[in-house]
């Protein structure tokens, strides 16, 4: 992993915080020029938060069975990409890899840091290509000069296909790149097909990432988990924006977390959902297509994706039109909301009538 860092990180000095230097509790703190009054009274306004959310971290090694040592979290796991790409992307020099369709941010983050982004699109069927993938990695690194291919992002459950990658494959991909290998599990939760995880002894140049913003309905706090070797870690540690999660935010997630039965209960009325939704959208007329999905979410092809996203929007109903992404056409995504926002959906969409 060390040799993949860019150089700057690897000999990088970090910031050290007042809640760095002195850890434990003592009586008074005059170590960190905060004020003594506190004027909201709620969540230890007054105080900088815990730079290495000791607390929380425990309570997700407790519930989601994330091992301490292994996590560092993020100001959702957008932050934890966009950390990713600056720990390891020389910018206009190294690459990251992307197959696409998948999640914009990774792109986006790629742009800000001028790192180049090489695509191997998924299959029409939105399955990883092997073939492709095979023989572009052994090209790269045959060419590899000045730069070199640093990051892969593999996104499992994929936004915005829905559809989970079976861990065998995920396996596959770390075994054939020799670089970071980041498999985005942020719809990890609603899927059966397993953690990459389960990898992360066997592979330590691999990355997972998880969040707090679908399944355990937290969108609000914003907190990301990477699970990734120490070593990983404490580079993610070295150059994050020291004090990235705010109390109220780990207090939020603390609770959440806490919540583990309720949330479980939500995950099976989601999923319920899912099943009967299906079953429905496969009687509608000007629904094509349905995507198989592992997410809380269906890619469906539509005759008119424009028209119909339109038409939806007029009843104030919004879905994303993804049909300009790669093999999307006239494809909406559709969040699974609560029976009745479904059942105004599902009607909405039986009453359409084409032009
Ligand atoms: C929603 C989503 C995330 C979550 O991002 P946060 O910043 O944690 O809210 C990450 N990856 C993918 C693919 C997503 O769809």
């Amino acid at each position: 992993m060390r040799e993949l860092l860019r150089k700057n990180i690897a000999s990088l000095n970090p910031y050290s915080c007042a809640r760095n230097d002195f850890t434990g509790e003592a009586q008074v703190y005059l170590d960190a020029n905060e004020n003594w009054q506190d004027f909201v009274a709620i969540h230890d306004a007054n105080r900088y938060p815990d730079p290495l959310a000791v607390t929380l971290r425990k309570k997700i090694e407790e519930v989601m069975g994330l091992p301490f040592k292994h996590t560092i979290l993020g100001n959702g796991s957008d932050e934890l990409i966009d950390n990713l790409f600056r720990c390891f992307c020389e910018p206009g020099k190294d690459s990251a890899l992307l197959m696409p369709p998948t999640y914009g941010a990774y792109r986006v983050f790629a742009d800000i840091n001028d790192v180049k982004v090489e695509n191997v699109p998924l299959t029409t069927s939105f399955q990883i290509d092997f073939p492709s993938l095979e023989s572009y990695l052994a090209k790269e690194k045959e060419q590899r000069s000045n730069g070199r291919l640093k990051l892969l992002f593999v996104c499992s459950p994929n936004n915005p296909t829905g559809n989970a990658f079976p861990l065998d494959q995920i396996e596959r991909v770390c075994q054939l790149f020799d670089g970071i290998t980041v498999v985005d599990e942020a719809y990890y939760d609603f899927s059966e097909k397993g953690s990459a995880t389960t990898l992360l002894e066997k592979y330590p140049n691999l990355v997972v990432l998880r969040t707090l913003s679908k399944c355990w309905a937290l969108a609000s706090a914003r907190v990301g988990i990477a699970i990734a070797s120490e070593e990983l870690v404490a580079v993610l540690g070295s150059m994050k924006y020291p004090y990235n999660l705010g109390t109220p935010s780990q207090a939020l997630a603390y609770k959440a977390i806490g919540r583990s039965d309720e949330v479980q209960a939500g995950l099976d009325l989601i999923r319920d959902e899912r099943e009967r939704m299906k079953g429905l959208l496969e009687n509608i007329a000007c629904v094509t297509e349905i995507f198989p999905t592992d997410a809380n979410f269906f890619l469906i092809r539509v005759t008119d994706a424009v028209g119909i996203y339109h038409y939806l929007a007029k009843d104030g109903i919004i879905v994303r039109n993804r049909s300009k992404e790669l093999n999307c056409e006239n494809c909406l995504r559709i969040t699974i909301g609560n029976k009745t926002e479904n059942d105004t959906l599902l009607a909405a969409l039986s009453a359409y009538k084409e032009l």
